[in-house]
């Protein structure tokens, strides 16, 4: 059978493929969009959409259960409908993934295929019985959770960030693996819908990638609503323990096994590039499986291009759509942006949130940069007090030399948001006297940040 020629054919409908494909259709462009399972894909239907949609209901009950100290007086403590819980969540995402799925439908010059994409060659892909072939190819495929492979593993029914969006009720005891970011948020979620909660991280702390004095606060944080931290846990294992689970620890201090109803593997994802043929179109990963890219998201075959988590060069949803940005700038406008002039920036989002942008004080020091570091505990921000939210600090790193902002660790109420005042400063190169000259609205967070850079010591 003779392929169907498009100009372009775009594999997954992310955060990267959606936009792109309707770029690339206003543009005049015959476009083929393929999805083998939900549109929208990690962040609409398992990830980001859904994660915060939770957040949010845990928010309220903490809130409910501290409504004493706001002087709202309940009757009885709040009592948590999971059902209702997960419908809210559900429609949020139910709402967003079928937008997406509409919104390609309706595309003038674009077809939707339904399956699963494999290369056959340099220019045609195969999806169900249909061959199609472009000049242009654009494989936006995302992750997928990593399965460690530790002993046992294999012999228990475990969750992972995709299964947990099946729950309808709080598991009595949940066994978290990995005190990172998608971990901590579900432990913390959990914890507040009603589940006792471990914390099992096989680094010598939580978030080992942020600086030790936000890992301790987090961990302090986390500890106080209940959470057992069990940090240094080398040689992970799993076993049936009755009808739960056991965890096999070798930890410095503690019990030698975490015992819960369930388990949650959160520790990483991994690009869902092994079923696409990669190979048989010329396209190389890395030993991870990481599509291999130059600075304008081009793979190792000229009409490749591969955006969102699969390049293995951000592993968020703005990151991938910055890519789709990039890639259809450069084709479009002949823009020659690159990924690389991006800053990090990115959140964990537990209550409080850390709001991060750029270089951290571990990074400064091991780039031996000369920086200063201002830091402002949160409990002496004026909204955060009002708020009855005094947890974490704002902490602003600057260089030496040029007194240019290097980055920013905020963790606190609100910190999620406060942050993109230093990212707009960071991307302006605007050095921080400059920053500390604005006016600021009282009272925010963000009216703090020039008084944290009031404080600077040497890094
Ligand atoms: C629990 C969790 C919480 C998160 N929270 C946040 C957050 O708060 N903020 C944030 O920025 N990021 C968050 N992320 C990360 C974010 O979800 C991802 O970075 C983002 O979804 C990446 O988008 P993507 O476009 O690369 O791919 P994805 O969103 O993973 O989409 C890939 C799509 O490709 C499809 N596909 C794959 N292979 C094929 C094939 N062979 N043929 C056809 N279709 C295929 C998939 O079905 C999927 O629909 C979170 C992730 C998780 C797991």
């Amino acid at each position: 059978m003779p392929p169907m020629d498009f100009d372009a054919i775009i594999i997954g409908t992310g955060q990267a493929g959606p936009a792109l494909a309707a770029r690339l259709s206003a543009a005049g462009m015959k476009v083929a969009v393929i999805e083998r399972d939900k549109f929208g894909g990690t962040c609409v239907n398992n990830g980001c959409t859904p994660t915060k949609a939770m957040v949010a209901s845990a928010y309220a009950v903490r809130i409910a259960r501290r409504a004493a100290d706001y002087g709202v007086v309940l009757d009885q403590g709040p009592r948590i409908d999971m059902n209702r819980v997960k419908e809210r969540k559900d429609q949020i995402v139910r709402k967003a993934a079928e937008g997406v799925e509409k919104w390609m439908r309706g595309l003038k010059n674009a077809t939707v295929f339904k399956g699963h994409a494999r290369f056959l060659d340099e220019s045609r892909v195969q999806v169900g019985s249909d061959v199609l072939s472009a000049g242009k190819i654009f494989v936006n495929v995302g992750g997928r959770p990593l399965v460690p492979k530790m002993p046992g593993v294999d012999e228990i029914a475990y969750l992972t960030n995709e299964s947990m969006m099946d729950l309808d009720f709080a598991p009595p005891h949940l066994v978290v693996i990995g005190g990172s970011y998608i971990g901590l948020e579900f432990a913390q979620v959990m914890r507040r819908l009603g589940s006792e909660v471990t914390v099992v991280e096989m680094m010598p702390r939580l978030v080992g990638r942020e600086d030790e004095d936000v890992s301790a606060a987090i961990k302090e944080f986390l500890e106080a609503e209940g959470i057992q931290v069990r940090l240094d846990a080398k040689c992970l294992s799993l076993r049936k323990d009755g009808d739960g689970v056991a965890v096999g620890l070798d930890c410095h201090d503690g019990p030698p096994l975490a015992r819960g109803s369930h388990v949650l593997l959160a520790v990483g994802r991994v690009p869902a590039t092994s079923d696409l043929g990669l190979d048989k179109a010329g396209i190389k990963t890395d030993a991870r499986g990481f599509i291999e890219v130059d600075e304008g998201l081009r793979t190792t075959n000229p009409r490749v291009w591969a955006l969102g988590d699969c390049n293995g060069k951000g592993a968020f949803t703005h990151t991938a759509y910055n890519d789709y940005e990039i890639v259809a700038d450069n084709l479009l406008a002949n823009a020659g942006r690159k990924y690389t002039d991006r800053i990090p920036v990115y959140a964990l989002f537990t209550d409080p949130p850390l709001g991060r942008v750029g270089m951290n004080e571990g990074e400064i020091r091991k780039a031996g940069i000369k920086a200063r570091v201002g830091k402002y505990p949160m409990t002496r921000v004026p909204r955060a007090v009002e708020k009855g939210e005094t947890a974490g600090f704002l902490k602003i790193h600057v260089e030496d030399s040029s007194g240019r902002i290097l980055g920013a660790s905020l963790l606190g109420t609100g910190a999620d948001e406060s942050v993109h005042s230093l990212i707009d400063a960071i991307y302006a190169r605007l050095p921080y006297p400059e920053f500390q000259r604005h006016v600021r609205i009282h009272p925010t967070v963000s009216e703090l940040l020039p008084t944290t850079l009031e404080s600077l010591k040497p890094v």
